[in-house]
């Protein structure tokens, strides 16, 4: 980014300056077109930036428009008929006389009579264009969405024998640059990838923003898309923003079978097969298949079954043991099963994420932390009395409920002790939600980091919150002979973090007596894992620990 600020003074100033070295400098304000006239102690809005150009309409590609809004300086090149005008657009902020900015564009215009070579390659600017402006993305240039459908089926019905192909590109956790960097770091992240793909893809290919991060290009099938797909993805990996972003993008790809279908079943179909891959850190594009339908299909069962389930009961809790160092169990992992009436099981790997997709896992997390704090209660006079349960709240609950209110309130509604309820949080949960996450510390809940060393950011996450426990990933675990002494160093300094920054350090999915062995003996506090116990049915629980805390022997 390279914004400059100025004051009133500071501004006019420049702007002599660099009026004696241009033919034309001044401010405007992009968004609304117009020049703004600067003096030294105020400014007024003065007359639209296109005046100039003898036009009544907003140039078709407005450096000063993507330069405030990325925050980036631009330049521009342009004829207009035997002129060419060179453009530069610097993002300035100037602080006004109350204090208040204005995020403006310092425009450096200069221009020469064109020569024949200038005349001949250089397109000539039309500043009359308004069905430019009306089918456009102002920020990208690229098409906009009803225009892009619009110009798909007039390709697909023009040309009935050429095979094309419909692709979604998406940039993987965007939304993260914009919470992490700034809305306009998001915007120049979103300029390049635009520009890439203009230069890479031939003329005639179409090309959307249709919305965010969700660009689609329509391209006949001429054998080098992957080839070009590639180039776009590898080019996007070289721009390195911020501190340490790399951009991951992801392609997926529809080979249009029917020309009959609608434009934007095309465009769903490409995506079904960009989202098949989009955890996938190796694979950069994927091709829609008849099996993602299915898949979609059985997703969207799950949805419409979800009311009628929740209603019948079918969720239920199974748990899971935390082990410490002398064999006792204290603490389980709550976690969901659903039970279809014909007695078959559910994970919740299957319907979680469409869950989370829908909307619906709010509903499920209500109902299951209820069930958990039941269970807590019904525990009370008996030998598990003492055992604490931890629930998993999902990103996305935080989207739909005040997260910390509802577990008070529970907490309250069924008379038990806070600190027989501990929460788990993903990575995800604490860059997205941080300020509810930190509302749940402050009310004095024992907050857990779920699947630490998962994400992409897990040593970030570690300087903000206030977390009580670590909750180690399995990721490093499973490990093969050859990297397993590496893993186990990483492991070590895990540990050693989590305890200097005074946090309880829980190792999940410990499956190897050599695990154990080594976690415990680097002072990791408590494992999880099908070494010890499955996650059960409460019932096989209870049976389990029920008056015998030391029922799992370390052997
Ligand atoms: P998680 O919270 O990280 O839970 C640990 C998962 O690891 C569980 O899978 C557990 O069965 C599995 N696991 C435990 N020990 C081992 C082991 O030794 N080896 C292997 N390979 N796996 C082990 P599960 O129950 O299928 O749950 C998967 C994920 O679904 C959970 O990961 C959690 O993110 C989510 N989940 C489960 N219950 C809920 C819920 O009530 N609400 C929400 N929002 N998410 C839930
Ligand atoms: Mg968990
Ligand atoms: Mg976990």
């Amino acid at each position: 980014m390279d914004r400059l600020t100025l004051t009133l003074p500071e501004a006019h100033a420049l702007l002599h300056e660099e009026s004696q070295r241009h033919n034309v400098a001044r401010f405007v304000d992009a968004d609304e077109c117009r020049e703004l006239i600067i003096s030294e102690d105020t400014y007024a809005y003065g007359e639209a930036c296109h005046a100039l150009w003898d036009s009544d309409l907003r140039c078709s590609n407005c450096s000063s428009y993507k330069a405030c809004h990325a925050r980036h300086s631009q330049k521009k090149v342009e004829r207009l008929i035997q002129t060419m005008y060179e453009v530069e657009s610097k993002p300035v902020a100037i602080i006004t006389e109350d204090g208040s900015a204005i995020e403006v564009s310092l425009e450096l215009i200069d221009w020469h009579q064109a020569d024949d070579f200038e005349l001949a390659t250089v397109p000539e600017k039309n500043n009359q264009n308004l069905h430019f402006l009306s089918s456009h993305d102002v920020l990208t240039g690229l098409l906009d969405r009803n225009t892009f459908y619009y110009t798909v089926r007039q390709s697909l019905m023009e040309n009935p024998e050429q095979k094309y192909l419909m692709i979604s590109l998406n940039i993987r956790h965007f939304h993260l640059i914009n919470d992490l960097y700034g809305l306009e770091k998001g915007n120049e992240v979103l300029l390049n990838l635009a520009e890439d793909t203009l230069d890479i893809i031939p003329e005639g290919v179409h090309v959307t923003r249709l919305f965010g991060d969700q660009f689609a290009i329509f391209a006949p099938d001429d054998g080098k898309v992957t080839e070009r797909l590639n180039r776009i993805i590898d080019q996007a990996k070289t721009k390195v923003y911020g501190e340490t972003i790399i951009l991951q993008v992801h392609a997926g790809i529809y080979v249009i079978d029917s020309p009959n279908r609608p434009v934007s079943v095309m465009v769903d179909r490409a995506n079904m097969a960009r989202k098949s891959i989009e955890n996938d850190m190796t694979t950069r594009i994927a091709y829609y298949s008849h099996d993602l339908l299915d898949q979609a299909v059985k997703r969207q069962r799950l949805i419409s079954r979800f009311p009628d389930a929740l209603h019948n009961g079918e969720f239920v809790i199974y748990l899971q043991p935390q082990i410490d160092k002398t064999g006792n169990v204290n603490s389980a992992e709550a976690l969901v099963r659903w039970i279809q009436d014909d007695g078959s099981v559910i994970p919740p790997g299957e319907f979680v994420p469409c869950f989370e997709e829908s909307g619906q896992i709010a509903k499920l997390d209500r109902y299951i932390w209820e069930t958990v704090v039941k269970q807590l209660k019904a525990w009370e006079g008996t030998p598990l009395e003492n055992v604490a349960l931890s629930v998993n709240v999902s990103p996305k609950d935080f989207q739909y409920l005040n997260v910390t209110e509802l577990l008070d309130g529970l907490i309250e509604q069924y008379g038990i002790d806070r600190s027989k309820l501990h929460v788990e949080i993903t990575e995800t949960a604490l860059i997205e939600a941080a300020d509810d996450v930190d509302r749940i510390v402050k009310a004095g809940f024992r907050l857990e980091i779920d699947d630490f060393g998962k994400g992409y950011s897990s040593l970030n996450t570690l300087k903000n919150v206030s977390a009580t426990t670590l909750k180690m990933d399995m990721f490093f675990l499973r490990l093969n002979e050859e990297n397993r002494k590496r893993g186990d160093i990483i492991i070590d300094h895990i540990i050693t973090m989590g305890k200097q920054l005074g946090m309880q350090v829980i190792a999940e999915g410990v499956e190897t007596k050599h695990q154990q062995d080594h976690l415990f003996s680097h002072g990791c506090d408590l494992l999880q894992g099908f070494l010890f116990s499955e996650p059960v049915p409460v019932d096989e629980f209870e049976r389990n620990y029920l008056g015998i805390p030391d029922a799992i022997r370390i052997s």
